[in-house]
């Protein structure tokens, strides 16, 4: 249920409507909205008879149901778009597209600092790399874990970008929040319930990743996993999910772009490297995603991809990187957006 408290409210009703969602068993989330004082109450949907007693209560505008199953997450309960703070330069979700670009995986500190170097140099506003990686093959590379963590903090020092990097555990997820700015749930994660749950009680923002066969739905209901903890500082990725085609790595999805944007007030991003698998495809990819209406993107960027310990096909040089930026600062012009 939404509770819109009237303009006139005082903090004494707010404090009152509060508590008596407390004590019929809610738990009530306080909604931040330019506009208006919000609370939304969230908890078993069968007590709505009970919650509707507060619409009585003084200082109390209206009360009305959230029909969707994900609440906090939906458009219903906040009508504004979220802008996300990573630092004090950076946000994700306003005119600004934000793009995040790395290597899939940390593998020294050469390679982190000349590729933070060169993506910042090109336009890029985050960086990205994977220090806990999720392998399909347990034989595979499976990152340099909390070494890797290390060389991006220094990375972050060189270059003043934030990092996004994956946590892939509840047990290590407190370690990495230690050191990252963003803290990434990867498509194998997204419907794991007590990671989502142990991210949604930390103190940073998170970003969440499609998982490879989630639908729209499924995607916001992970994200409401989180939000309902009471980290309200999500950010959503279309990374491709699984289809009968092959001729690409994933189905990269970009009509969930428009979708997502209706439904959440979250900002929404898009990783064509994973969606495609194939660096020739990244760029077009990259275009579409901006002209569709994403904030912002996710590159695999590799100063030598043919070595790289993972996704080395999907990666751009440094040198595409530049090129793909320039243009899409004219798809963000167009777009009514700037890079
Ligand atoms: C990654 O970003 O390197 C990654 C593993 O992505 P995904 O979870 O989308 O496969
Ligand atoms: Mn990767």
């Amino acid at each position: 249920m939404i509770i819109v408290m009237k303009t006139d409210a005082t903090k004494h009703d707010r404090e009152e409507v509060l508590k008596r969602i407390r004590e019929l068993g809610y738990k009530p989330h306080v909604i931040h909205g330019t506009t208006r004082y919000v609370i939304g109450a969230i908890g078993d949907e069968r007590g709505k008879l009970v919650l509707s007693s507060i619409e009585s209560m003084h200082g109390v505008e209206n009360v009305v149901p959230i029909l969707k199953p994900y609440k906090l997450t939906s458009r219903e309960v906040k009508k504004e778009q979220s802008i996300i703070k990573i630092s004090d330069t950076v946000s994700i979700g306003g005119k600004k597209i934000s793009v995040m670009a790395g290597p899939c995986a940390v593998e020294s500190e050469e390679q982190i600092i000349a590729t933070a170097k060169a993506v910042k140099d090109a336009g890029a506003n985050i960086l990205r790399g994977g220090a806990f990686k999720p392998r399909t093959s347990p034989y595979a590379f499976q990152g340099m874990k909390e070494e890797g963590l290390k060389i991006l903090a220094k990375a972050r020092e060189a270059t003043g970008l934030p990092i996004v990097t994956e946590v892939v555990n509840p047990e290590t997820a407190d370690l990495v929040a230690g050191y990252a700015d963003i803290l990434q749930i990867g498509t194998r994660n997204a419907q794991n319930f007590e990671l989502l749950k142990k991210v949604g009680q930390l103190n940073k923002p998170v970003l969440l990743k499609r998982g490879m066969s989630m639908t729209i739905q499924e995607l916001l209901m992970s994200a409401e996993y989180i939000l309902s903890e009471g980290n309200q500082a999500v950010i959503l990725c279309e990374r491709g999910i699984r289809t009968f085609e092959t001729a690409t790595r994933n189905t990269l999805d970009l009509s969930a772009i428009p979708v997502l944007k209706s439904k959440t007030h979250l900002p929404v991003i898009v990783d064509p490297s994973h969606g495609t698998g194939n660096y020739k495809y990244v760029a077009p990819m990259a275009f579409a995603a901006i002209a569709a209406g994403a904030d912002g993107l996710m590159i695999e960027v590799h100063p030598d991809p043919e070595n790289a310990t993972s996704d080395g096909p999907q990666s751009l040089t440094p040198k595409n990187f530049a090129k793909m930026m320039e243009k899409l600062r004219l798809y963000a012009e167009v777009s009514d957006r700037v890079i």
